[in-house]
């Protein structure tokens, strides 16, 4: 199985080798064999590739937000028609089984073209009417260059979130993917291009962190988005700020989901698959701690047992299997010593637990009952497929226990009381919530954290505000008075 891109990088509107940088393998995590390998990027390519950014941006700013927004929408139309071989490569590059990528990768980075693609042409300021005639208006201007760094398991997807309000905003953005999964941005570089995007605008370069940290440090960068972890988030962070360059930070979480007496149980386990197992876990706001309330805790365990274990584990390539391996060995290990942590520290184990015994990077999709707060798995992000059940009594209880994390990204209720769901969703510190459903991020709604799981928004006409500034002209229209 081969999956070789045409070159390592896509700089200034083309294809790019460059062999003299590191070479990455790109590992298909259903059987460990190499499908392709890419080339980290020099400093001579990062240079390039800024440069390239910084000499497109004016012009492609100068366009019409309308002309702008009609490349965006073709390359949303490109996108859905060759939806089914971008799938098979995000499977390749990701694991994930092609059921999953053809429904929610290259589909929702088209979804995240077309909305602000639409968006574009109605980016407006405003006038403010002062006394004595005089006014001020205001200009939405672009930011600049933008860096956009992307995790692995959404790789289309980040990059789409990423470049479509950054050039919608009349941005250009140099991106940089995870090193694990570096092949679906430069397809969605190569199409931009098809759709008529100006080269230099829209740029990608692979590589490790310290070819991310060198682009976050470039004086020519306005502006840094990310999608990664907390640790790597405080430190783009903190460089960002020597320059005072603006941020949009999507970090991780230890979401809760609620679960009260009254919700509809089906729906309920429902929520928590979608919340915990699609793409093996591998979901920043997924809701790893499931609080259920004690009167229905075993009978909600009993079904989730159950529909857990029908999941079809297998090729990723086979449209029936919804379950597939971790993306990579060094991230099954970490998964796996998380649960046996859970288990050491007292959590019943109700299913999976280990390695399933095939090749690639398989893990039993796993479930931990009798959790407690200050156990590892409670505390701790662990991103794999595995779900604590902890038990509460009380909604005042389990709102404080909820809230009490470092992280803030989502969250969410099942019950069937429609005050309560509204009072609970109000009461938890959250950036995203859902009502008795879980982890549905539609581009029209704003996505991001609260507290340390990051700044910003992505999605929505919320993004706008974190890709433009605002210029605010005021207009005298009488003579000036001045004191001497
Ligand atoms: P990492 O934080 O390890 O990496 C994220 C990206 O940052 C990668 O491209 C990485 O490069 C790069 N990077 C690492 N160090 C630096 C640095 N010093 N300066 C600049 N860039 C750097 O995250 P993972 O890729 O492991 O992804 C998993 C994490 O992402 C989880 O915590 C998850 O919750 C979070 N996430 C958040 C989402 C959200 O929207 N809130 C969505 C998806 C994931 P490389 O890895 O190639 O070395």
């Amino acid at each position: 199985m081969k999956a070789q891109p045409q070159a390592s990088h896509f700089v200034n509107g083309a294809y790019v080798e460059d062999t003299s940088g590191t070479p990455i393998d790109v590992i298909y995590p259903a059987t460990g064999e190499v499908i392709a390998k890419v080339y980290a990027a020099t400093p001579a390519m990062v240079d390039q590739a800024l440069a390239s950014a910084k000499a497109a941006q004016g012009e492609w700013a100068a366009m019409s937000g309308t002309e702008r927004g009609r490349v965006l929408r073709r390359a949303a139309d490109i996108i859905r028609a060759r939806n089914r071989d971008l799938s098979v490569l995000e499977t390749l590059d990701t694991g994930k089984p092609l059921q999953e990528t053809l429904v929610a990768d290259a589909t929702s980075g088209a979804d995240a073209l077309e909305y602000f693609g639409g968006l574009a042409g109605a980016l407006t300021g405003e006038h403010i009417q002062l006394g004595g005639g005089d006014f001020v208006y205001t200009v939405r201007e672009a930011l600049g260059v933008c860096v956009g760094i992307g995790a692995w398991n959404y790789p289309t997807q980040i990059a789409c979130w990423k470049a479509s309000p950054a050039l919608a905003c009349g941005n250009a953005m140099v991106f940089k993917p995870s090193e694990t999964t570096p092949l679906g941005a430069l397809k969605v570089a190569e199409i931009l291009h098809e759709a008529g995007l100006p080269a230099g605008v829209f740029n990608v370069v692979q590589g490790m962190g310290e070819v991310g940290a060198s682009l976050v440090t470039d004086p020519r960068v306005a502006k840094v988005s990310l999608t990664g972890s907390v640790p790597t988030g405080q430190k783009v962070y903190a460089a960002a700020a020597a320059e005072m360059k603006h941020v949009t930070m999507e970090l991780g979480g230890k979401s809760p989901m609620i679960v009260f007496d009254d919700a509809d149980i089906e729906d309920a386990v429902g929520g928590a698959i979608l919340g915990n197992f699609y793409s093996s876990g591998q979901v920043c706001s997924n809701g790893t701690r499931v609080f259920v309330q004690k009167g229905i805790k075993e009978a909600f365990l009993a079904r989730l047992k159950a529909r857990v274990e029908a999941a079809v584990i297998g090729d990723p390539l086979d449209e029936a299997t919804n379950f597939g391996p971790l993306v990579s060995e060094g991230q099954l290990g970490i998964v796996q010593r998380y649960i046996d942590k859970g288990v050491a520290e007292g959590a019943r184990l109700v299913t999976g637990g280990g390695r399933v015994d095939r090749e690639g990077f398989y893990l039993w999709p796993t479930v931990l009952a009798d959790v407690t707060d200050d156990m590892t798995v409670a505390r701790e992000e662990i991103f794999g497929p595995v779900m604590s059940v902890l038990e509460f009594e009380t909604e005042e209880e389990v709102i404080r226990r909820a809230n009490d994390t470092a992280y803030g990204l989502s969250g969410g209720v099942f019950t069937g009381n429609l005050t309560r769901a509204h009072r609970v969703v109000a009461a938890l510190q959250a950036g995203t919530c859902w009502i008795n459903t879980y982890n549905l991020a539609p581009v029209e709604a704003p996505f991001g954290g609260t507290k340390m799981s990051g700044v910003g928004r992505e999605n929505s006409k919320a993004a706008i505000e974190y890709y433009s500034q605002l210029k605010s002209v005021y207009v005298a229209m009488g003579p000036v008075d001045a004191p001497f």
